[in-house]
């Protein structure tokens, strides 16, 4: 099988900020971004990034937050996990820094005949989550379970009314483990339920089952991906379709 070539595009760090603790905002900028365009829902971007640590160059999956009206001009946000090069880099990025990426790829295209959504995510799928949530259809009803460290940790959303934010504490717990626990007691009404859930792949991989065997969803009604994998670098999910 043939894998397309995405465009490589560079880009500046144009700013960075603290969101949240250990949550950063990066926005990136600059010429080498002129033919960037991505309009989608949870859209992301390989980033090329060089580990402080040790030099190397890698590749990590990002999310692209926002794309700013005066591009070309992204944010995106990154977990400051502190153990893996990208998360290392993301720490010692300031102003003026290049980078490259390739994308953006994935999309996510609302489902029209859903009268409920049930989003879900760690910080590591908070951008996504918010980008489907900000964009569904005017009207739409659903529920936001975004797990984070705790109170301190949550951030500004601002989200149309008819979807309410369940934030989910971690309280020193394993990461994914109080989202499992919310999203499998989480209230859905009976009938036309659409599901998406990212984070941690263990956590992921219980909720998609509870999406399709205790909600008894289709599959088409039920997106699941495993963003990151406990103590697995460069984790890739085989069952995510994108
Ligand atoms: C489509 C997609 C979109 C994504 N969007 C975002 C995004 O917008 N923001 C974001 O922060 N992440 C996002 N991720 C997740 C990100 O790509 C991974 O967390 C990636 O592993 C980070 O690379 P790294 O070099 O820091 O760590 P790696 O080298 O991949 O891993 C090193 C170690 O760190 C651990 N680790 C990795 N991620 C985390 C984490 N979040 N928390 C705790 N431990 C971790 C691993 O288990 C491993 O033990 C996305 C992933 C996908 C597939």
């Amino acid at each position: 099988m043939f894998r397309t070539r995405r465009p490589r595009h560079t880009a500046t760090v144009e700013a960075v900020a603290e969101i949240a603790p250990r949550l950063a905002r990066i926005t990136l900028g600059g010429p080498g971004m002129s033919a960037f365009r991505c309009d989608e829902p949870t859209q992301w971007v390989k980033l090329f990034v060089t580990d402080p640590l040790d030099g190397q160059t890698i590749g990590r999956a990002y999310t692209v937050r926002r794309m700013h009206p005066s591009a070309p001009r992204m944010d995106i946000d990154v977990v400051l996990h502190g153990n893996g090069p990208a998360a290392r880099w993301a720490e010692a990025a300031r102003p003026g820094q290049e980078v490259s990426f390739g994308g953006p790829r994935g999309s996510f295209r609302p489902d029209l005949d859903a009268g409920f959504y049930l989003l879900a995510g760690d910080e590591s799928a908070q951008p996504a989550v918010l980008t489907i949530a900000e964009n569904l259809p005017a009207g739409m009803r659903g529920a936001v379970y975004l797990e984070v460290a705790g109170p301190e940790a949550r951030t500004e959303v601002a989200l149309p009314a008819g979807l309410d934010v369940v934030w989910v504490h971690r309280a020193g717990g394993v990461k994914g483990e109080a989202l499992r626990e919310a999203v499998l007691k989480a209230p859905v009404p009976r009938q036309r339920v659409a599901a998406w859930v990212a984070g941690e792949s263990g956590a992921v991989r219980d909720i998609r089952r509870h999406f399709l065997e205790g909600l008894g969803l289709d599959r088409h009604r039920a997106y699941a991906k495993g963003y990151w994998k406990r103590d697995e670098p460069d984790h890739r999910d085989p069952l995510a379709s994108d």
